[in-house]
């Protein structure tokens, strides 16, 4: 059979209420034009993100209600634990209540002014926490991986001569740590090859730094090995992920990604001393070490949701359904970062809209346009995220995209067919859009709460961005 269906079935729903383009417009307009500020009971299709969005199994909810509540030494922290270890083999497992809260004590402990931390490419919070200890968040990722157009089947993969370059230059002493982030978030949900993998270990070996592995999507990773590199077409995908970790000394995990759960994390590692020094933190900021800032029933969930999402017949749906996105649009004319990631589709927005220049963020105007036109939700990764400069200026990010995350187990093929012809549609009508300007903004993350408007006089556009910047100096 050539389809692929979705390999579940549907027992509770969530009603979704439709709405016109004529409401969509006033909640835009309440809304000061930024979809983060959208009620999202006011959203058809929400693709703002695949974090903490999946839905839980059957399976899942039964395994709440045997949460063991308990204080200390819970039965759901055994549980939890050995989900763990049946992929992840590190001695020391410590709950978190997301991912940043372990990027936040792992860095307490190894960062610091004058240290190096090396990866692929940083998640925004994993920059943010190393920067905040004073260190220098560094991405080495292989050129291929820069290019949104070009194929390359591991664009996720670490340069291996530029790690090795860096590490001699600024001296072992320096780095105490280098990560690969699997798959690559902030490059596209692009994978990591075991090849690179294991040249990186062989590389941190030489060296004696020890290597973390960012894990939130290890599961999507490992099935694009499985499809993609040699010699393990054959090989189960729990054998591939277990091999994965076993490069690594430890790692830092979103449980709101790929354990399919909607709030938790964990920090994993081999090494006693950093261990000790982690739980010292925790139980200032997390909680006792057996449930560190979570209910034993969201370790009960985890623990459920690491068994499903390694199963083959999930991967290939959830890999099948992204890949029918992106070939879709692909097909409509519309360029997407190509090959498809994991996880989410990249619309290249500045190309696609290129009578919207990058300080008109083209990015900002398709997703606008694409709430407007459909209810669908997506987000901006481009100019208006990342073009404020501390200054007070702004210039052109390096690429403007509205990225479509896709939530787990969340949408069927139809609302993604619904998906692919609100925008086949938009395509077809795009010379109508025009560009935005920001009214308000706020010092720092403005892409969160600042406001924007249609332009609607280009002379004045200058004149209102440093008057927005200047309202947030007050
Ligand atoms: C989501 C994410 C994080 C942070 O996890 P939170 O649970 O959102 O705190 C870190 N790294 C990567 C690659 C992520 O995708």
């Amino acid at each position: 059979m050539k389809t692929i269906i979705e390999p579940f079935r549907i027992k509770s729903v969530e009603p979704i209420r439709m709405t016109n383009r004529a409401e969509r417009l006033v909640y835009l307009e309440n809304a000061h034009y930024n979809l983060f500020a959208l009620d999202s009971e006011h959203v058809i299709i929400d693709l703002l993100t695949d974090s903490g969005t999946s839905s839980m199994s059957a399976n899942q909810w039964a395994a709440i209600m045997r949460g063991d509540e308990s204080y200390a030494g819970s039965p759901s922290y055994d549980k939890f634990k050995k989900a763990v270890n049946h992929l992840m083999p590190f001695t020391h497992i410590i709950p978190t209540h997301q991912g940043r809260a372990a990027e936040k004590i792992l860095f307490t402990i190894i960062g610091g002014p004058g240290k190096y931390i090396l990866n692929n490419t940083h998640f925004d919070t994993t920059r943010a926490n190393i920067e905040y200890t004073g260190a220098t968040a560094v991405d080495l990722v292989i050129e291929e991986g820069k290019n949104p157009s070009l194929y390359h089947p591991f664009k996720g993969n670490m340069d291996i001569a530029k790690l090795e370059a860096f590490i001699k230059e600024k001296g072992v002493e320096n780095i105490p740590m280098v990560m690969l982030t699997i798959t690559n978030n902030s490059g596209g949900g692009q994978p990591v090859s075991m090849q690179n993998i294991q040249e990186t270990k062989y590389i941190c070996m030489k060296y004696g730094i020890p290597l973390f592995i960012d894990a939130c999507r290890f599961a999507e990773n490992a099935w694009f090995i499985k499809q993609r590199e040699p010699g393990y077409a054959e090989v189960p995908v729990e054998t591939i992920v277990q091999e994965m970790f076993s490069y690594a000394d430890g790692c830092t995990m979103s449980a709101k990604k790929d354990a399919l759960v909607n709030i938790g994390g964990w920090l994993a590692m081999n090494d006693s001393t950093w261990a000790e020094a982690a739980r010292n933190l925790l139980i200032l900021t997390e909680g006792f070490p057996t449930y560190g800032g979570l209910a034993g029933r969201d370790l009960e969930a985890m623990a459920v949701g690491l068994e499903e999402v390694v199963q083959e017949d999930y991967l290939h749906y959830r890999i099948s359904s992204t890949q029918y996105l992106g070939e879709h649009l692909t097909k409509a004319g519309i360029p997407i970062v190509t090959p498809a990631g994991g996880h989410a589709i990249y619309i290249d927005a500045r190309n696609m809209l290129p009578h919207i220049g990058p300080l008109k963020y083209p990015g900002q105007s398709l997703a606008i346009e694409m709430y407007l036109h459909a209810g669908i939700r997506a987000c901006e990764i481009g100019t208006v995220m990342f073009g404020a400069q501390a200054d007070g200026t702004e210039k052109a990010a390096p690429m403007d995209l509205v990225r479509l995350a896709i939530p787990r187990r969340v949408y069927t093929q139809s609302h993604i067919d619904y998906v692919i012809e609100a925008l086949t549609e938009i395509n077809a009508n795009k010379a109508q859009l025009s560009g935005y300007q920001i009214s308000w903004q706020p010092k720092q993350l403005r892409h969160f709460s600042a406001r924007f408007e249609p332009i609607k006089n280009e002379a004045k556009r200058k004149e209102a961005f440093k008057n927005a910047f200047a309202e947030a100096e007050k």
